[in-house]
């Protein structure tokens, strides 16, 4: 047997194996494989020549992180050259102009300052309202201004509007990639800034193949390998973006593992996808990026009031349940077929009715498929979830519901304004669904406008633990899940739901060596510091891609 190439030493393993794992006191790393597990005793024994030793002393040593539904093309392109607007650190209307006026200047000559906002902006506002166009125009007269407030609602300055063409004249499309457009206007007819579902119809300034690359290798390096995340359920964007992941992966310069849900019809039809490799060409190998499923939409989002859900949304002034935007022949096809093809179906219903809705097609088109690599996932499933009729719904369909717990941060406060009491029942009980057998994730969606730390899975894991919104109310707090169960959720539980536990998610003899350090023991910090424990060191495959020597 050769020497190892590596061993990391700690006398803390979390391996996500079990005690008698636990109880070992490090890795043994050939190649981009775990060889074996080590007691300290052992190292000298075992090292050869050309071996490197890492001790990282008490520090904890756990399986890299693994973040099952995310958006990493859209992130990293919506943060890369646009001014962070955020809040709680842009927290008025007032912080938000000064931030735009500092990005000003550098970006004058491409015509747009696009900000970055998060999804209810108007919420998390101190002012509880949007920017208006007039204050927009305070910034600049002369360069458009567009503040993305999440991916579906955007605030364009006056500047914008003319360039965009949009005008007192103006007939929003019927359909955009994101939902139905509007455009709001006051009452003379004219456009007051706030604009929905429009970005794609924007011409915001063209990102070159060189600048996808670019906002990759920056957003996939802050966003996920500074949190310790080495593998990604990716919902694909573009495929230009998925082929510069797999050349970058094939550069050692990707940093993460991506296994791509294929978004239909965002980035391709169902027929397409179904045949993808006539139209994208990956080279990486499957370790590195691969094409896992297909991405459905089902029914939309709370925040546009279209999440299909089974009492009505308030203040509508009509009875509004939201809409199933899948039609029922097509599913009975899709199940079968992606099956077929070796890919999983992914698909989002946020509501509980889209949820029923969902899972009586799929168990009428025969029930999900059994093998955990193409189990069917629902995504958000969970968002709210008021009674057990849901999850049983789950069980007879056959699928594996896809949480996010970073949601109960992001708008766990805001369910009660849209649904009333019904709202305020449900919102991701953990505890409850774990006991009732449930192998649960967590994930991060982090999309345009997410919170800074949704890709963070110590945040995330905090969220499992704290449950505790932006406004700093908390949700069922029986509900909380233990630090070890959250754990599982960000590492073995996401590697079952890709089907790939053989190969990760867990520190173990022959699965991949992607491992994280952390500076300290989430078993031993209290609740509210969890989200506060960073990631010192990262390996992917063996290969160390966060951390100094
Ligand atoms: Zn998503």
């Amino acid at each position: 047997m050769s020497a190892p190439d590596r061993i990391v030493v700690s006398d803390r393993l979390l391996t996500m194996a079990g005690p008698e794992a636990d109880a070992m006191q490090g890795v043994a790393i050939v190649g981009d494989r775990i060889s074996r597990l080590v007691r300290r005793d052992e190292v000298e024994a075992l090292r050869g020549p050309d071996t490197e030793v890492i001790d990282v002393g008490g520090r904890p040593l756990l399986p890299g992180f693994i973040d099952v539904h995310a958006h990493v093309e859209v992130a990293c392109r919506a943060a890369y050259g646009t001014v962070d607007c955020r809040a709680p650190e842009c927290g008025s209307v007032a912080e938000v102009l000064e931030a735009l006026r500092s990005g000003l200047d550098e970006r004058r000559e491409t015509g747009w300052v696009v900000g970055q906002a998060n999804l209810f902006f108007d919420r998390k506002l101190k002012e509880r309202r949007l920017p208006t166009r007039e204050e927009l125009d305070t910034v600049s007269e002369d360069v458009a201004i567009a503040v993305r407030a999440g991916g579906h609602i955007t605030v364009l300055n006056s500047k914008a509007l003319e360039v965009a063409g949009i005008d007192r004249g103006f007939a929003a499309p019927e359909h955009s990639i994101t939902g139905k457009p509007a455009v709001e206007r006051d009452d003379h007819g004219d456009p007051i800034g706030i604009v929905k579902e429009m970005d794609s119809l924007l011409p915001l300034p063209a990102q070159t193949p060189a600048v996808v690359e670019a906002a990759l290798e920056e957003g996939i390096r802050t966003l996920f390998t500074r949190n310790g995340v080495t593998t990604i359920g990716e919902i694909s964007e573009t495929v230009e973006g998925l082929e510069t992941m797999d050349r970058m992966a094939r550069q050692d310069r990707l940093n993460a593992r991506i296994h791509a849900y294929l978004w239909a019809p965002g980035t391709m039809s169902l027929e397409q996808a179904l045949d993808w490799r006539r139209f994208i060409a990956l080279e990486a190998g499957d370790a590195d990026v691969s094409i896992q499923g297909v991405k459905l939409f089902c029914d939309g989002g709370y925040s546009a009031k279209s999440a299909a859900v089974k009492q009505p949304y308030l203040g509508m002034g009509r009875e509004h349940f939201g809409d199933i935007a899948l039609q029922r022949d097509f599913l009975l096809e899709a199940v079968p077929a992606t099956r077929d093809a070796g890919l999983q179906l992914a698909i989002h219903a946020n509501g509980d009715r889209a949820q029923e809705w969902l899972c009586e097609v799929i168990a009428d088109a025969g029930g999900a498929p059994s093998s955990a690599r193409l189990r069917t996932r629902i995504e958000h499933a969970g968002n709210f979830r008021p009674d057990k009729t849901t999850s049983d719904w789950w069980r007879h369909a056959g699928i594996v519901p896809i949480p996010q717990p970073v949601f109960l941060y992001t708008f766990g406060d805001y369910f009660g304004d849209y649904l009333g009491d019904y709202g305020t029942q449900g919102r991701f009980q953990f505890a409850d669904l774990i006991a009732d057998g449930w192998n649960l994730t967590g994930s991060s969606d982090v999309w345009v406008g997410s919170e800074r730390e949704a890709t963070n899975p110590l945040f995330s894991i905090w969220c499992c633990l704290q449950r505790q919104t932006y406004d700093e109310r908390f949700i069922d707090v029986d509900q909380a899940t233990t630090v070890d169960q959250a754990l599982r959720m960000h590492t073995i539980n996401g590697a079952e739901v890709l089907g790939l536990a053989h190969e990760k998610g867990s520190l173990e003899p022959g699965k991949l060596a992607d491992l994280v350090v952390l500076d300290r023991d989430p078993f031993a910090v209290a609740i509210d510091d969890l989200r506060r424990i960073k990631v010192e060191s990262v390996f992917l495959g063996g290969r160390r891609v966060l951390g100094a020597e």
